[in-house]
């Protein structure tokens, strides 16, 4: 059985979820190892302010947009391919150098993060590490639109899914209560297509939240079948699409005594939505 490195050990590489936006969304451990870290390799979700936490560390942007420091040819994979494998090989040969790496990934490292492959090149390597969470985008969505994704009574299940498959190939299912889609947000209008043939009914409350988690966070709401109106107010920026239950607004209510707790009446998510459409409405952070 792999052994798996417990906080405290002197692992080589830490794998640190960054949090979704602004820098002080990164758990305490996360700060911890950049404070200690010599090499730094980051995707471009994460907030440059991180940088204050480890100054003197050797910061290597290998976000994959930007990532161009390919040195050697596809594998047949292509080019995204190819920036992984040197991702990989980047965080062996700096482990292997002896300093300590911080692989800092945007949200939770866990959660569509490719970690598993940078894991077992480590691993293949011989190579200890240990993951530190991070707030993932849809936990920040839920936050910035005070929209909790599970609801006593209703809201039973979480899925975190995504929309694109290795291919590229847009698909969706129905497989909760609540179901959050990353990396939909360029096709929100085949996104809403999709969800209805999954078996989503065309009025299903569905909410767009855009840099969740930054000053300039924009979240709309919407129905499956009208997502595809998000489109231009969240184009050109990371977007996720929570779908059913925690799509809904709770009202303000008034709390009530039961028996033994003081709970909120009954949200408006426990009663499922009217088959009317709801306007989209655009809500932006109050300054
Ligand atoms: N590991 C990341 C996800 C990486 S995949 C996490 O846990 O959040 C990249 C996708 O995540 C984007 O296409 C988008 O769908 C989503 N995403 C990342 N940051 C986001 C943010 N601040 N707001 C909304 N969606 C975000």
């Amino acid at each position: 059985m792999t052994r798996v490195a417990t906080p405290g050990d002197d692992v080589r590489v830490a794998f640190v979820g960054a949090g979704p936006g602004e820098a002080d969304l990164i758990t305490l451990r996360g700060a911890a190892r950049l404070q200690v870290a010599d090499v730094v390799l980051f995707d471009s979700l994460a907030d440059p302010a991180l940088r204050q936490l480890a100054p003197n560390a050797r910061w290597l942007d290998v976000g994959k947009r930007g990532f161009t420091g390919v040195a050697h040819a596809p594998r047949g994979g292509g080019r995204e391919n190819t920036g992984q494998d040197t991702i990989n090989a980047l965080l062996v040969k700096h482990a292997q150098s002896g300093v300590r790496v911080v692989r800092l990934k945007g949200g939770d490292p866990s959660v569509f993060g490719r970690l598993e492959e940078e894991l077992e090149a480590l691993a293949a390597a011989g190579i200890e590490c240990e993951v530190v969470p991070g707030v993932t985008a849809a936990l920040a969505a839920a936050a910035a639109t005070q929209r909790p994704l599970t609801r006593r009574g209703a809201g039973r299940s979480v899925a975190l899914t995504t929309a694109m498959t290795k291919t590229g190939e847009l698909v969706a299912g129905r497989h909760a209560d609540t179901e959050s889609f990353y990396m939909a947000g360029k096709q929100l209008a085949a996104l809403s297509r999709r969800l209805v043939t999954a078996g989503w009914p065309a009025q299903t409350p569905a909410l767009v939240v855009s840099r969740a988690g930054w000053p300039d966070q924009i979240a709309s709401e919407h129905v499956v079948a009208t997502l595809g109106d998000a489109t231009v107010l969240h184009s050109g920026r990371p977007t996720v699409v929570t779908v059913g239950v925690g799509a809904v607004a709770v009202e303000a209510a008034p709390l009530v005594v039961t028996d033994d707790h003081a709970l909120p009446a009954t949200p408006a998510a426990a009663t499922p939505e009217p088959a009317t459409a709801a306007p989209a409405r655009a809500t932006t952070p109050t300054p």
